[in-house]
C-alpha cells in the first residue's frame, strides 16, 4: 500500500491518550500504571467496583486532580497546569457528575449559558439562543426558566448535560450520571446519552448500567484496585470475561 501523507497515523486517532499514569493520595495508590486511549467518536464504558479508581481517573483526565506520574494528552496536547489553558481544557472536556452540580439559585437556562458567557465570551443573546436549542435537544422545552429545585432529578441531569454541551466539548466524561436517579427517570438520561453517542460524541462513561455499556458503548474497560484489569468489545466482555476479577464483579452485579 502506498503511503498517503494526508492519512491519519496508523497508531490511531486518540483524542484522549493516557500513558503510565499513577495517582497517589498520600501513601495510598489510587491509580496504577494506567494506559488508555480513547479515540475520536468512541464511547467507552468504565466499570468496576466502588473504590476501584474510576472517579479518580475521570477527575485526572479533567485535571480536577493532579496525577503523580505519567502523561495525559487531549488532542495531542498535554494537560495544562493552571490558568487560561486549564480553563480551555475544561471547556474541551465536559464532565457530568452523579450529583448534577447545578447552581441551585440559577434557572436551567442560566446554568447552561454561564460557561459560554463567562469562559468563552459569547454574547448573552447568542448564548441564550444556543441554550434554548440544547435544552430542546435534551427534551426540556418549557422548563428553561425553572430553578433546579423545580425539576426532577432526571431533568436536572439533562440540564447538566446541556450545560456540558454548551461549551462545545471535544469529549464528555460521565461519572455515574444515573446513580443518584429514581429508577423511572434513568431511561430519559440514558436516552439522551445514547443520542449523543449516535451523533458521534467521544464519551467516557462510568456506569453501573450494564445494558448501556453493552448496547451503546464501543468498548468496556474494567478496573479493579486502581488498575485496568481487562478491556474489550462489550459483547465479548460480557459473554466471557477473561479475568477472575471481572467475572467476580459481573456475577455480583448481574446476580439480581
Ligand atoms: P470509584 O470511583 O471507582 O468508586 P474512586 O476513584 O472514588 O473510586 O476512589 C479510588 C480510591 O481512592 C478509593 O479507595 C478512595 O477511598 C480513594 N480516594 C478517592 N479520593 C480520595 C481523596 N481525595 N483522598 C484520599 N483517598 C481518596
Ligand atoms: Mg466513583
Amino acid at each position: 500500500m502506498t503511503q498517503d501523507p494526508q492519512a491519519r497515523p496508523s497508531t490511531g486517532d486518540a483524542l484522549i491518550s493516557i500513558r503510565d499514569v499513577t495517582k497517589f493520595y498520600g501513601d495510598f495508590q489510587a491509580l496504577k500504571d494506567i494506559d488508555l486511549d480513547i479515540h475520536r467518536g468512541e464511547v467507552v464504558a468504565l466499570i468496576g467496583a466502588s473504590g476501584s479508581g474510576k472517579s479518580t481517573l475521570c477527575r485526572c483526565i479533567n485535571r480536577l486532580e493532579t496525577i503523580t506520574s505519567g502523561t495525559i494528552t487531549i488532542d495531542g496536547k498535554p494537560l495544562p497546569e493552571e490558568g487560561k489553558e486549564l480553563a480551555k481544557l475544561r471547556s474541551e472536556v465536559g464532565m457530568v457528575f452523579q450529583s448534577f452540580n447545578l447552581f441551585g439559585h440559577m434557572r436551567a437556562i442560566d446554568n447552561v449559558t454561564l460557561g459560554p458567557i463567562k469562559v468563552k465570551g459569547v454574547a448573552k443573546a447568542e448564548a441564550e439562543k444556543q441554550a434554548m436549542d440544547l435544552l430542546a435537544r435534551v427534551g426540556l422545552t418549557g422548563k428553561e426558566h425553572n430553578l433546579p429545585s423545580a425539576l426532577s432529578g432526571g431533568q436536572q441531569q439533562r440540564v447538566a448535560i446541556a450545560r456540558a454541551l454548551a461549551m462545545q466539548p471535544k469529549a464528555l466524561l460521565f461519572d455515574e450520571p444515573t446513580s443518584a436517579l429514581d429508577p423511572e427517570v434513568i431511561k430519559e438520561v440514558l436516552d439522551v446519552m445514547t443520542e449523543l453517542a449516535e451523533a458521534g460524541m467521544t464519551m467516557l462513561v462510568v456506569t453501573h448500567e450494564m445494558g448501556f455499556a453493552r448496547h451503546v458503548c464501543d468498548r468496556v474497560v474494567f478496573m479493579d484496585s486502581g488498575e485496568i484489569v481487562e478491556q474489550g468489545e462489550p459483547e465479548a466482555f460480557f459473554a466471557a470475561p477473561s479475568s477472575d476479577r471481572a467475572r467476580a464483579f459481573l456475577s455480583k452485579i448481574l446476580a439480581h
